[in-house]
């Protein structure tokens, strides 16, 4: 070890001297303030050693010119790491004045005591009040090219941001890391916090990025201020992180939420805070902060500052979406995920006319999962094309199979969701897996939801009509669903409209839900579009959907799903309802329309393990 050496009790009477100094260690990657010297609290205002002291500690840079914190924080965090000597030159707020700045220049060199503890002395000059484009020192150093160059490319390594003044996001996780290993030690936990600012994208887009850009300073101001600059990084985009302990977690996030609303001069933006406690496992502070951004994204559609914890039912959660990815190509490949088919029936007839693929992952592990549980997440992660293209091979076989041992067949419909848009041309995949079969095109309906439709209308627009010019029809599911707009009918030539299941289960508490029903129906008649009405259980459903001419249905009153076992099966056991084919009616008149099932041996349970 090199450098000056220094007594100990030498370095702390350095408190009373009248020149503005102050002495800091570097300590858990943090600077950390041994003491400010009398001239220090004079020259800055502060009542107290101790006043100096915690502003420091946690927000060293509140009164320093925004332009110039991530500038003099690399040089800090440069000089505390590599050694040397440290000289800046930094704008900071005039308290006395009460408005401009004042130009600083802050010199530092390292000593060390006799146990070769490092200490960092640093002396502030006051170089009088700062001139916009005046002739200060502050210019004359921002002006000389090779001092702009050099610190331009420190900025660009640095490990602070220049627009916030805060750790970047792999300085942080630094930083989070031995904060948490420290207070382990002292028998604590660590706490991550997702900070983001609710709604920034359009207050940028009303406001211009310049004020969205002054409103992130006055959140990372806050929340340093709160929670100590190099407790906290900026993420981008709105998003900050904080570490703190778990046991003021709870308060410190309150606070953050309350004072947030005096920031930026009142024009600012709700904050959505997520926790994640770091409790007995020990995760990486990334996954910590994953989970924090998850607590943070259930606050999504509150339109106050709020703040969520990390649950067990959202670590459940987590645990089953990464088990869904890591084995979704081995539950294909498997057979894990199995087609179930749902016939459909002419609400005119009762005969079989088409039938719907539902997709199920029966696990080896898990059991039954339905849908619900592996869509979304698939869906997600961009991953659903590959089981709904799994989808359409299976009922390409099926097909064969059925033609083989000579049974008739109706169209099948499969469902697309809206990533499979977004990561394959999914309408030429489709195209060239039917053709490839040797299928005709007309025996493959394709389902997509409103939802799917979306954002993207006219991107959509354009794959209904690939779809529909070469034969295959496209329905719209759920149709009343969300927000149903019956623009989109008008604009896009579905084939058929399957009326959102929602409509069956209002039906006997809610009066209103056969009026609209009527009233749909009646719309898509005068439009020359079909409609499937879902989720038909009753008797009474179908009377009444059959009176107001919807033309198909489609429900557990006519068959739950069912796998290609259990359909063989009840064709060759000759239970099976009969499809709608002329040469077959005969046959299946003589059988009287017999249901997949007798009802009344199917109980609400055998309905419900299929996730209903
Ligand atoms: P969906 O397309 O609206 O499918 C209809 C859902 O209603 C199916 O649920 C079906 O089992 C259920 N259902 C049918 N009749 C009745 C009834 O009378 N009463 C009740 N309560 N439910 C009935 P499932 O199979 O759990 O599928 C749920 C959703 O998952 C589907 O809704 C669809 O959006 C999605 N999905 C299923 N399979 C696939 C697939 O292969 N690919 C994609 N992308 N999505 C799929
Ligand atoms: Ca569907
Ligand atoms: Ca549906």
């Amino acid at each position: 070890m090199g450098g000056s050496k220094i007594d100990r009790s030498d370095l702390l009477s350095l408190e009373s001297s009248c020149i503005p100094v102050a002495v800091y260690q570097f300590i858990d990657n943090r600077v950390k303030t041994l003491l400010v010297s009398d001239g220090f609290c004079d020259a800055l205002q502060f009542d107290s050693h101790e006043e100096a002291m915690v502003v420091l500690d946690t927000d060293m840079y509140c009164d320093v010119h925004p332009d110039d914190v991530a500038r003099i924080a690399e040089a800090a965090y440069r000089f505390a790491t590599d050694g040397g000597v440290y000289e800046s030159i930094y704008r900071t707020r005039d308290v006395v004045a009460g408005k401009g700045y004042r130009v600083i220049h802050a010199q530092g060199r390292h000593v060390y005591d006799a146990n070769d503890n490092r200490y960092a002395i640093v002396w502030y000059t006051d170089e009088g009040p700062y001139v916009e484009g005046g002739d200060s020192r502050a210019e004359d150093y921002n002006a000389s090219l090779s001092g702009v160059l050099r610190e331009e490319s420190l900025l660009r390594t640095s490990h602070y941001d220049p627009l916030t003044g805060l750790p970047g996001m792999g300085y942080f996780f630094e930083l989070a890391e031995l904060k948490r290993d420290r207070l382990e030690r002292e028998g604590e936990h660590a706490a991550i916090l997702f900070v983001n600012i609710a709604g920034l994208r359009f207050f940028n887009r009303t406001y211009g990025y310049s004020q969205g850009d002054d409103l992130i300073r006055a959140v990372a101001r806050m929340l340093a201020n709160n929670f100590g600059n190099d407790n906290c990084g900026y993420l981008s985009q709105g998003c900050f992180a904080v570490v703190t302990d778990a046991t003021s977690a709870h308060d410190a996030a309150y606070q953050a939420i309350d004072q947030c609303k005096d920031i930026n001069g009142g024009r600012n933006l709700p904050l959505h805070i997520g926790v994640c406690i770091g409790e007995g496992d020990h995760v990486e502070g990334s996954t910590a902060l994953d989970r924090a951004r998850a607590a943070c994204q259930t606050c999504a559609d509150i339109r106050t500052s709020t703040y969520r914890f990390f649950t067990d039912a959202m670590l459940a959660a987590e645990n089953n979406r990464r088990y869904i990815v890591e084995n979704l190509e081995k539950a294909l490949n498997e057979g894990w995920v199995q087609v179930y088919y749902q016939p459909i029936v002419r609400a005119g007839n009762g005969r079989v006319c088409d039938e719907e693929a539902l997709a199920r992952w029966i696990d080896p592990n898990k059991g039954f999962l339905s849908p619900a549980e592996f869509i979304p997440v698939l869906e997600e992660e961009k991953l659903a094309y590959l089981l709904d293209l799994y989808v359409l091979d299976e009922v390409l076989n099926k097909m064969h199979i059925l033609m083989d041992r000579g049974f008739y067949i109706v169209p099948s419909s499969i469902n697309l969701s809206r990533s499979d848009f977004e990561t394959c041309d999914m309408v030429e995949e489709v195209r060239r897996r039917v053709d490839g079969a040797g299928i005709d095109r007309s025996l493959i309906t394709i389902e997509i939801t409103e939802s799917t439709i979306g954002s993207d209308f006219d991107y959509m627009r354009e794959q209904v009509r690939r779809f529909r010019e070469l034969g295959f029809a496209v329905w719209m599911d759920d149709f009343g669903s969300e927000y149903s707009s019956l623009d989109n009918l008008q604009r896009i030539p579905f084939d058929l409209i399957k009326l959102d299941m929602g409509f069956m289960r209002g039906f006997s508490e809610n009066p209103k839900s056969r009026i609209i029903l009527t009233e749909l129906i009646r719309m898509a008649i005068a439009l020359g579009i079909d409609t499937v009405a879902e989720g038909v259980e009753t008797q009474e459903q179908v009377d009444f959907l059959r009176e107001v001419g919807c033309s198909k249905l489609q429900g557990y009153f006519f068959s739950k799903p069912n796998p290609l076992a259990g359909i063989l099966e009840r064709y060759e056991t000759g239970t099976a309802i009969g499809f709608e084919n002329p040469a077959e009616s005969e046959y299946f008149s003589a059988l009287g329309r017999v249901n997949l099932y007798d009802l009344s041996s199917v109980t609400r349970d055998d309905l419900e393990s299929y996730g209903h």
